[in-house]
C-alpha cells in the first residue's frame, strides 16, 4: 500500500523525435557500420496529485523540456558526443543518457520522472528507469 492510501497515480508521457547517426563497436551486425535512425524518445512522468487546472504537468511544458534535452542529439553522429566516448550509443545507453539529463531538469515534487523509452525503429525500444 502506498503512502497515498492507494488513491492511485497518473502517468503522463510525451514523445519527440530526432535523427542521428551511430555505429556500434564490439558488435557483429548491421549497426556496426555508420548509419542513421529516426529515433523516438518517449518520456513518462508520474504523479499522485493534480494542480488547480487538473493536470499533473502541462504537456507543452514537458515536451519543451524533453526537446531541450534531446536537441543535442539531433543531426549528429552520437559516437562523437562525450556521453558515448566510452560506451556504444545503443538505445539502452541513449535512454539512460536522456533520463539522467532530464532528471536534472525535472526536480522531484508533485510529479517525478518515471521512465524514458528510446525507439530505434517503431518496433524496437529500450526503456530506462531509476524509479523504485
Ligand atoms: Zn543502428
Amino acid at each position: 500500500m502506498s503512502k497515498r492510501g492507494g488513491k492511485g497515480f497518473y502517468e503522463l508521457s510525451v514523445r519527440t523525435r530526432f535523427s542521428a547517426a551511430h555505429s556500434l563497436k564490439d558488435y557483429d551486425g548491421k549497426c556496426a557500420s555508420l548509419h542513421g535512425h529516426n529515433w523516438e524518445v518517449e518520456v513518462c512522468v508520474r504523479g499522485g496529485r493534480l494542480n488547480k487546472s487538473g493536470m499533473v504537468v502541462d504537456f507543452g511544458d514537458l515536451k519543451e523540456c524533453v526537446r531541450r534535452v534531446v536537441s543535442r542529439f539531433d543531426h549528429c553522429d552520437l559516437r562523437q558526443l562525450a556521453e558515448f566516448s566510452n560506451e556504444n550509443p545503443t538505445s539502452e545507453n541513449l535512454a539512460r543518457a536522456v533520463y539522467r539529463a532530464l532528471e536534472r531538469e525535472i526536480p522531484r515534487g508533485r510529479f517525478r520522472l518515471w521512465r524514458v523509452i528510446v525507439r530505434e525503429t517503431p518496433d524496437s525500444s529500450a526503456a530506462y528507469s531509476e524509479a523504485e
